[in-house]
């Protein structure tokens, strides 16, 4: 059955600093997503207070928000057959120290906050959060 699906990544500001958008990129492609869409970009923080309204009663919403507005940011849309839960998969647990051998954060994540990669966590907001970024 043809599930095919896109889903938002991001390439966060403690992975681009450090010149990896490269390598992660090469990932996404070995495990069979296609880059449809990319863009290398700085946003405001009132930019990333919207994309992760989800989380605004949260207490890390701040440091968040400033920390995603902090650099520049690598944004692709990226699709294969269930892109979103391979996506979230391949990425591993929000906090490094818990993701599995062989994901990205695994590899290249410092902390919880600086996990070095987002992506969307349900088809819904798959298509919420790559209108957030390629609307035209
Ligand atoms: N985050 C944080 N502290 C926490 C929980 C989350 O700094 O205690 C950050 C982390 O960078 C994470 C982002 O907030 O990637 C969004 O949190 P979410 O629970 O949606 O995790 P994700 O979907 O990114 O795995
Ligand atoms: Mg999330």
């Amino acid at each position: 059955m043809n599930n095919l699906e896109q889903t938002l990544s991001i390439i966060k500001p403690d992975a681009v600093e450090r010149n990896l958008d490269t390598e992660i990129k090469e990932i996404f492609k070995k495990k069979g997503f296609l880059i449809k869409k990319e863009k290398k970009i700085q946003i405001e923080k009132i930019e990333a207070e919207k994309f992760y309204k989800v989380h605004e009663t949260k207490p890390f919403y701040n440091d968040l928000c400033a920390y995603l507005s902090s650099g520049p940011i690598v944004a692709m849309v990226l699709e294969k057959e269930n892109a979103v839960l391979d996506n979230r998969e391949l990425m591993g647990a929000t906090d490094p120290k818990d993701a599995v051998e062989g994901t990205i954060r695994k590899k290249y994540g410092i902390s919880i906050d600086k996990n070095s990669v987002h992506g969307s966590d349900s088809l819904e907001n798959a298509k919420i959060e790559i209108d957030f970024f390629f609307k035209d």
